[in-house]
């Protein structure tokens, strides 16, 4: 098996691949509610390119898959999707974001098939602030969501929150004890600039400072150790066992021991996040490539992969490509 290893010495171990563009809410950091550019559905990849990519990835190293979108329910086919990258051979551990609207009728198929893990988006426990940040009044199917993976047995269940400055910024406390409460392992990430809609700005972001020291007001967070190339920051809460994460995408980059690449659903190879360039793997395949020339790919990538997002960098250019059809 080989290693993808980049000129600064960071070895990619974590796939994320983004399964469809589209999505069932319009979140206002990710993209406007009006929002129709999406992507060619003859370009999406099927079930067997996307199986395909991911066994060669194995080969190459890659040890862990995590299924996104857009919406990564929206695809008919999940439940096979998951079962099938299961089944290959050095199977990674594989794991989803999703919004969960779906996910009280297809949480007991995806453990069957292998799902064991899940992260859950939700950005506020308040209906009218979900319906604010969402454009859709369906905060219940959320809830309904979560109770289905509980029932199934997916654990741990992560809840990743954005907070917006005058949207939900005082809702942290509020979100961490429902999160205890429930036990289910609560992060908040800052807001990247990534939008379809162009409208991220600094001076409107709520950082991991602030979010720490709101959270300190009603809790004692003791740093966990060894984070290795996870993009949260673990805190213990009150002495622990349980924990809150902080993600500091802009203000407190990680990008040091970053261990991954994405797929997107049109297959592109991204070495980033914020990669300007990628790999068309798609058109490759559908061209005939060998297992080895997507390989090679990969390869490729990971070698011209740049230390890290520039975000802080008076030059930084957003990517045209918005975090919808990247995939988190
Ligand atoms: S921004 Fe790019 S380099 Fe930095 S952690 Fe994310 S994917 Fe890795």
């Amino acid at each position: 098996m080989n290693t993808l290893i980049d000129t600064y010495g960071r070895v990619h171990r974590n796939l994320r691949v983004s399964l469809t563009d589209r999505c069932n809410l319009r979140c206002t950091y990710c993209m406007p509610h009006d929002f129709a550019a999406w992507l060619p559905s003859e370009h999406q990849l099927t079930t067997d390119e996307l199986v395909r990519v991911i066994e060669i990835a194995v080969s190459e190293g890659i040890n862990e898959v995590r299924l996104t979108g857009g919406e990564p329910l929206l695809r008919p086919d999940i439940v096979e999707i998951v079962s099938r990258i299961k089944a290959i051979t050095n199977a990674p551990i594989l794991t989803m974001t999703t919004n969960a609207l779906t996910l009280e009728k297809v949480a007991q198929p995806l453990v069957d098939a292998g799902l064991t893990r899940i992260n859950i988006s939700l950005d506020t426990l308040d209906r009218d602030r979900f319906k604010l940040m969402t454009h859709r009044d369906r905060i219940d199917d959320v809830f309904a969501g979560i109770k289905a993976a509980q029932a199934a047995g997916i654990n741990p269940i992560k809840i990743n929150a954005v907070l917006l400055k005058g949207v939900n910024a005082d809702e942290a406390p509020a979100l961490l004890e429902w999160a205890l409460a429930n036990n289910l392992a609560l992060r908040f990430i800052e807001q990247m600039p990534l939008d379809a809609g162009g409208i991220w700005e600094r001076s409107a972001l709520v950082t991991a400072d602030d979010i720490y020291a709101d959270l300190s007001t009603r809790y004692q967070l003791t740093p966990c150790d060894d984070r290795g190339s996870s993009p949260a920051e673990e805190f213990f809460v009150n002495g622990g066992p349980a924990t809150v994460g902080i993600i500091g995408s802009v203000t407190r980059p990680f990008c040091g021991a970053c261990d991954r690449l994405r797929l997107t659903s049109d297959g592109q190879l991204r070495s980033c996040l914020f990669s300007l360039e990628e790999m068309d793997l798609r058109t490759a395949m559908r061209n005939g490539a060998s297992d080895e020339d997507i390989a090679a790919r990969f390869r490729k990538t990971v070698a011209g992969k740049l230390p890290g997002h520039g975000i802080n960098d008076p030059k930084f250019i957003q990517p045209q490509r918005p975090m919808s059809a990247i995939g988190g």
